[in-house]
């Protein structure tokens, strides 16, 4: 087992890395910006040290400084967490090269995986339902164009190769706006991604986002750990989370989660990763694969009792699997909350400082969460500064719990999103379970926010 680990992240993330590490008797390094001494984690941290101001790109992006972080402390391992690098087949390279390990998979997997095409392409030849749409990219041809929507079939989604975080796709309804479309994509992939590579695939109207959790070693073994359902989203972000997905037959899961595996053991994968779904009238069409841990890691563990980020640091250490899949049961259902500072109304951030923090607890809460009484939230990063996570026997159990665990929460001196969760956990559409990734939006544009798509 490694003796020492460098976290290279910040907030809730950096805390759940560190607390993993703890518990396995790891030395942490926490690396920070000048926005950040104060954290709880910094603090708790065998060592910190500062590696730049408080934009990420001079601090949590800055990779020479991350790598010369972890040669002055003598770390041998590098967490990536989630955002930031995690996805970086060039920093997971430098990782590598400069003699330390990175958690997570071997930088060619993450590159193959983090081109929208190829990972597409090997996870047709694993097996793994994808989305109807092109045979890999869009030819320049525009007759060809044509014909391959027609073939598809409208609407269709114009989709950039590069393209991350909700950015880079056009839906395009009739041939007239076609090319148009396709033209537009190209150049926005190029001017955000450097990458002017575009695919089509078919616009599913009202699918749910459902996602499969994997675990791989680097001895060939490779275990799924049950799905999430993540469609409560708001601007293709995830808002509530949820383990079983509600209503779906569990030998579709098994299936699903089995060609997953089968994937991973396919590619080499090693680690913790995400194939992300799109699920509609009863079929899982794969969209994408995350190579990282996901901010919704927790409702996993509620119900398998597997510690996935121990498990990312143990299989990265070169331990096999200490379980095999007939060891995975999954137990009872899991519900989190993001808890993000803004407005639950205008969803406009709201950093600040802290002046009062209550967070609940009592059976099945969890509560993961940088965040103290007195604590700054800064305006640099990410609003998210919590998850409150509840477990139950059921799903009314979970919600139930959620509840009250809300109602005991409070948070002053900035605004949080909770009244928004509290409105969420009495809809009588999500207490039926099901909604699609479209429910949310729908539901704020009637009450009189205004829709963005
Ligand atoms: P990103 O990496 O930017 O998150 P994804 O490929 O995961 O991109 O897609 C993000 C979101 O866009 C999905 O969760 C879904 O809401 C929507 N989307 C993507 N592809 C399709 C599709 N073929 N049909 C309908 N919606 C889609």
């Amino acid at each position: 087992m490694f003796e020492k680990i460098l976290i290279a992240n910040r907030g809730e993330i950096a805390l759940r890395v560190l607390r993993a590490c703890r518990e396995l008797g790891i030395k942490t390094v926490a690396v920070h910006s000048e926005a950040d001494t104060e954290a709880k984690y910094v603090k708790l941290a065998d060592e910190s040290v500062c590696i730049g101001p408080a934009a990420s790109s001079l601090s949590y992006l800055n990779v020479p400084a991350i790598i010369s972080a972890a040669e002055v402390t003598d770390s041998e391992a590098i967490h990536p967490g989630y955002g930031f690098l995690s996805e970086n087949a060039d920093f997971a390279e430098r990782v590598e090269q400069s003699g330390f390990v990175f958690i997570g998979p071997r930088s060619d997997t993450i590159r193959l995986m983090g081109d929208k095409v190829s990972a597409k392409d090997a996870m047709k030849a694993a097996g793994v339902p994808c989305v109807p749409g092109s045979e890999g990219s869009l030819p320049d041809d525009p007759k060809e164009i044509v014909k391959i929507a027609r073939a598809v079939g409208y609407p269709v989604i114009i989709k950039a190769a590069g393209g991350g975080g909700g950015r880079g796709m056009r839906v395009v309804h009739t041939e007239a706006a076609l090319l148009n479309a396709v033209t537009t994509t190209r150049a926005e992939a190029q001017a955000a991604f450097s990458n002017p590579v575009v695919y089509m695939e078919k616009f599913l109207e009202n699918p749910r986002h459902v996602e499969i959790q994997i675990m791989a070693d680097q001895h060939g073994n490779a275990v799924y750990l049950g799905e999430r359902d993540c469609s409560m989203q708001r601007r293709h972000q995830k808002v509530i989370e949820e383990a079983p997905a509600p209503g779906i037959d569990r030998k579709h899961i098994a299936r699903i989660g089995e060609r997953c595996a089968e994937a991973c053991r396919k590619i080499g994968y090693r680690g913790a990763g995400t194939f992300e779904f799109l699920y509609e009238n009863g079929e899982f069409f794969f969209i994408e694969m995350n190579t990282r841990v996901q901010v919704e890691h927790p409702v996993t563990e509620m119900i398998t009792g597997v510690d996935i980020v121990q498990a990312q640091i143990r299989v990265a250490a070169g331990e096999k699997l200490w379980f095999r899949q007939r060891d995975i049961q999954f137990r009872g259902h899991s519900i989190e909350c993001r808890i993000n500072a803004e407005d639950p109304f205008k969803f406009t951030p709201s950093p600040g400082k802290i002046t009062n923090w209550h967070t609940p607890g009592g059976p099945g809460i969890r509560v993961d969460s940088h965040v103290y009484n007195g604590y700054t939230v800064p305006p640099h990063y990410d609003s998210m500064i919590g998850k409150v996570i509840s477990y139950g026997d059921t799903r009314e159990q979970a919600i139930r719990r959620m509840r009250i665990a809300l109602s005991e929460m409070a948070v002053g001196g900035i605004k949080t999103n909770i009244a928004l969760h509290q409105e969420l956990m009495l809809d009588a559409r999500f207490i039926e379970g099901g909604t699609s990734i479209h429910y949310l939006e729908h539901k704020l544009a009637e009450r009189g926010e205004v829709k963005t798509a």
